[in-house]
Parts: structure tokens; sequence; C-alpha cells
């Protein structure tokens, strides 16, 4: 059995386009938005209220996208708060998910973020399924990294996305890969966890629409009662370990 779940970080203004994709073949997803970034825009207020009224889940991703591994701790603690009561106040419902701006974090914030949040997500790519049901890692990034970054977090996170790439090793390109992985862990008899997540803005500068319409068409298409919203995605986690 594979399970699928998307998740998109920044809140730049394209995250409308991945939402009207995400409409295209009905899949949920959840998107984590600072009300504000240093490095590029991040979409107005109506915009986010517009993606939350079509039933995406929005997450926090602290306040002005700060890296907290960079500023002391007491400004962490207050960077996280701001930005939980930010997405709060704006969409008058609690926000129980937060991802770490640029996948930034060690165990003092990860103990600060837990007073706050049910679930935190990082950058780690090639994990599947957790051990850790507080710390979601992702599986795939949504991005170009080049076939062989498959291989080395694989190596480092799970020994299946290791083996699964070497064998697969000569598909054409890193999103061919991608498919080819999947397509053989959902043939596998393990359960797999598989989360996809990406920026709409990096996207959109590499141009990978194309792609990704091609990888929700095939998902959408092979695996429909498969792909599960942020919140059951982290549920399942903590199932799976059996807290
Ligand atoms: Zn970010």
């Amino acid at each position: 059995m594979i399970y699928f779940s998307f998740s998109w970080d920044d809140g730049a203004v394209e995250d409308l386009k991945l939402m009207d994709l995400s409409l295209k073949y009905s899949i949920p997803g959840i998107f984590f938005i600072p009300a504000t970034n240093p490095e590029r825009g991040v979409m107005i207020n109506e915009d986010i209220k517009r993606i939350s009224v079509n039933n995406f889940e929005i997450g926090a991703h602290t306040y002005s996208h700060s890296y907290l591994t960079n500023v002391p701790l007491q400004k962490a603690n207050e960077e996280l708060f701001a930005g939980k009561m930010y997405i709060e106040q704006l969409l008058g419902k609690e926000v129980p998910h937060f991802c770490f701006p640029g996948g930034k974090f060690n165990s003092d914030l990860v103990n600060i973020s837990k007073q706050y949040f049910k679930s935190a997500r990082t950058a780690d790519t090639c994990s599947i399924g957790h051990k850790n049901s507080y710390l979601i890692k992702p599986t795939f990034h949504f991005y170009n990294r080049g076939k062989k970054s498959l291989i080395f977090n694989g190596l480092k996170n799970s020994f299946r996305i290791f083996h699964l790439s070497l064998k697969n090793i000569s598909c054409s390109d890193y999103f061919e890969l991608i498919r080819k992985i999947i397509a053989d862990l959902s043939s596998s008899s393990c359960t797999s966890y598989i989360m996809i997540w990406g920026h709409s803005w990096e996207i959109e500068k590499f141009m990978l629409w194309n792609k990704l319409d091609n990888l929700f068409q095939e998902i959408s298409g092979k695996y429909p009662g498969n792909i599960l919203s942020y919140s059951d995605f982290v549920k399942s986690q903590t199932k799976q370990n059996g807290n």
C-alpha cells in the first residue's frame, strides 16, 4: 500500500497556480505561509483566505521566514508564536502544523515548537514512514536535485529509497526516477508514506508546471483513494508508531 501527501512552502504568489492545479486533480495539500519573507513576496491576505476556503490546509512557517538556528532562542520562540498567531487570526481557526524555514532546526527548537504545534515538517528528503511522529520528514522535493541526490539522501534516511534509486538509476532524469521509485514502492508488500514538498516559486522559476501536472495526473489516476490531507498524513504517522 502506498499513501501520498503534498506540502508547499513560502506562500509565494504562484501558490494560486498550485492551488488551481491541485483542484484540477482533486489533490489535497497544505501551504506553509509566513507573514513576510525577506527573500520574496508573500500572497496578500485575501489570497491566503481563498486557498483556505478551497479546503486546503494552511500551516505556519514562522512570522518572517526566519532561519531559526541563526537567531537566539528567545527570538525563535517569538517567531514561532507570531507566525502561528498571524495565520490563526487571519483564518479564525487553530493552526496545528508548522514547517521549519530552510529546514533549519535542532532539538531545542523542536522542544519550543511543541508548545505551539502538533507537528513540524523538515526539509530532509528520502524518508518514507516516520520514526518520530512529531517531526514530519518529506520523501521527495519537487525540484530537480539530480538523480544522485536520491541515492545519497536515501543512504542517510531510507535504505529502500537508496536501493530503488540505484536499481532505477538509468531513468532519463530525476523526475522519471521519482515516478519509477513510486511505482516500485506501490507494488511492495510494505506500506509506504510519501510526502512530496516544494515551492511554487521554484516550480515557476524552473518551469516545472508540466512535470507537476504529469505527476498529479499519474498519482490521482492510479491511487485516487490514497492521497491524504496533511492532517490525516500526520495522524497516520502517529498510528503507525503506536502512540
Ligand atoms: Zn520556506
